[in-house]
């Protein structure tokens, strides 16, 4: 079995193999790192402003070596606050208000591509496969194969890929293209953004797929195809199960006394729909009288990317709209939005979606969302929760048994949302046993196992 190369723009370095605290993307390369043996290559995390890169820091855990770069800040600023995070994250999430075409930005993504190729190629081995994640790496196959790399290079996207007319926004359009061409394998989350992507390449006569998942580019064939990314399916359901014995989720239990919990959990994101997602709360409890003081909603918002201003702006709308309805509809003892603007451990989330009795996931536009998979995966079969599940997310494609909403909707989504509180035992059960089995078939493991093989093959 050839060794593994993985390629991201962060690492997790886990204190513990499989830690409670990883997430299952970090626990499923792990042990396949663990299995082949290999490297796990990315950004330290840290800013280095000594005019020449210092060496790589390596470390060695098991049969895995970690090997991380520092980067300058002018090389975080263009490369991962600039480019990466404000023009391909806004445009792969279909946000063209919202990307900043910045030269500078452009430049200095390609150039940490190209110091990121020139400090992982000595270290590979020709029967080496390589793996790279996510929307900051696109260009590095690309710059590999320019330095004579010859090896298997896969590519897999977390992100959604638009569709042309969105894509094109994006001045540098043809190059990250180009870039995707230059791997062997291009994995997305779903059917629909490999369909985007064949289009792309349609469009700009660029290329076409041949066959099923077979493309041609220029003079390059490659493949792509749809891997949904999935959940430690087993291992989550049993976190929630033995996770009502932590303070914290019983504190919360017993604070909730015997209203009906309703759980969002999300980065603070515009892509996440939190704005629609509480103005389709608040029509809830106005138009349903009956539920009033019944129910709690409670939204777990971590900060993210605060260095980027449309998140420093969001951070504030979502403050101030979660304290308007609170304002609006509260009484001395009921609050009905608890808002937690902090990120809430693993093993704790667990518990909490456990006691919720719907799971309101309402991206406007996700990869996948891994909240709707875990949301579903921690519940109780005897007495299991409705997901409410946005049909713009990755997941929708495969969680059948949601209730599916458009984000947008707000009075939809209010529907949904009374919908899932009245639901009967039974439908729930069904839909739940639907949506389970679909996770403990698919998990994160296999995933992993069948990009692998396809790379390999
Ligand atoms: N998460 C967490 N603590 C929090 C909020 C989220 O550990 O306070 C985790 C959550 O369990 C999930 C991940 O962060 O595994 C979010 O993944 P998702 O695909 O839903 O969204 P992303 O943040 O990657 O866009």
């Amino acid at each position: 079995m050839s060794r593994l190369v993985v390629v991201s723009n962060r690492v997790p370095v886990q204190e513990k193999k499989g830690a409670a605290s990883a997430g299952g993307l970090a626990v499923a390369l792990e042990a396949a790192l663990e299995k082949r043996g290999g490297i796990w290559m990315g950004w330290s995390g840290r800013i280095n402003e000594e005019g020449e890169p210092g060496p790589l820091s390596i470390e060695q855990r098991g049969n895995i070596t970690y090997a991380l770069t520092d980067l300058t800040s002018k090389d975080v600023d263009e490369y991962y606050f600039g480019f990466a995070n404000r023009m391909l994250w806004p445009i792969c999430h279909y946000r063209l208000d919202l990307a900043e075409y910045g030269r500078t930005e452009m430049a200095g993504y390609f150039r940490v591509n190209r110091f990121f190729a020139h400090r992982l190629a000595p270290l590979i081995k020709p029967d080496d496969i390589i793996w790279v994640h996510d929307y900051h790496l696109i260009p590095l196959a690309a710059e590999l194969r320019r330095m004579g790399i010859k090896n298997k290079i896969g590519f897999f996207l977390h992100i959604p890929w638009p569709p042309a007319d969105v894509l094109f926004a994006m001045p540098v359009h043809e190059e990250i293209m180009r870039g995707l061409a230059a791997y062997d394998l291009v994995g997305f989350q779903t059917d629909h953004d490999l369909e985007n992507f064949a289009g792309c390449l349609r469009r700009e006569e660029m290329g076409d797929m041949i066959d099923e998942g077979r493309f041609i580019a220029g003079e390059r064939t490659f493949r792509g195809g749809a891997y949904p990314i999935a959940i430690e399916t087993a291992a989550f359901a049993e976190f929630a199960r033995r996770a009502g014995s932590h303070s914290m989720v019983l504190k919360a239990q017993q604070s909730i006394e015997d209203r009906s919990l309703i759980i969002g959990v999300d980065r603070l994101d515009y892509s996440k729909g939190i704005t629609q997602r509480i103005d389709a709360f608040e029509h809830f409890v106005t138009n349903n009288p009956a539920h009033q003081r019944k129910v709690t909603y409670l939204q777990i918002t971590p900060k993210s990317r605060s260095e980027v201003p449309e998140y420093e702006a969001m951070q504030r709308m979502v403050a101030e709209q979660a304290g308007r309805v609170n304002g609006a509809l509260g009484t001395v003892d009921w609050v009905p939005i608890r808002y937690i603007n902090r990120s809430v451990s693993r093993p704790v989330l667990a518990g909490l979606y456990r006691l919720a009795k719907v799971g309101l996931v309402t991206p406007l536009r996700d990869g996948m969302n891994l909240v709707a998979k875990e949301y579903v995966a921690a519940q109780d079969p005897d007495d299991p929760g409705v997901l409410v599940l946005s049909r713009f997310a990755g997941a929708a494609r495969e969680l059948n048994g949601a209730l599916l909403v458009n984000p947008y909707d707000i009075v939809g989504t209010s529907n949904a949302l009374a919908r899932g509180l009245n639901m009967p035992l039974d439908e729930r059960r069904d839909r739940w046993r639907r949506m389970m089995n679909h996770l403990l078939e698919h998990d994160v493991s296999r995933w992993c196992d069948d990009f692998l093989g396809d790379l390999a093959a």
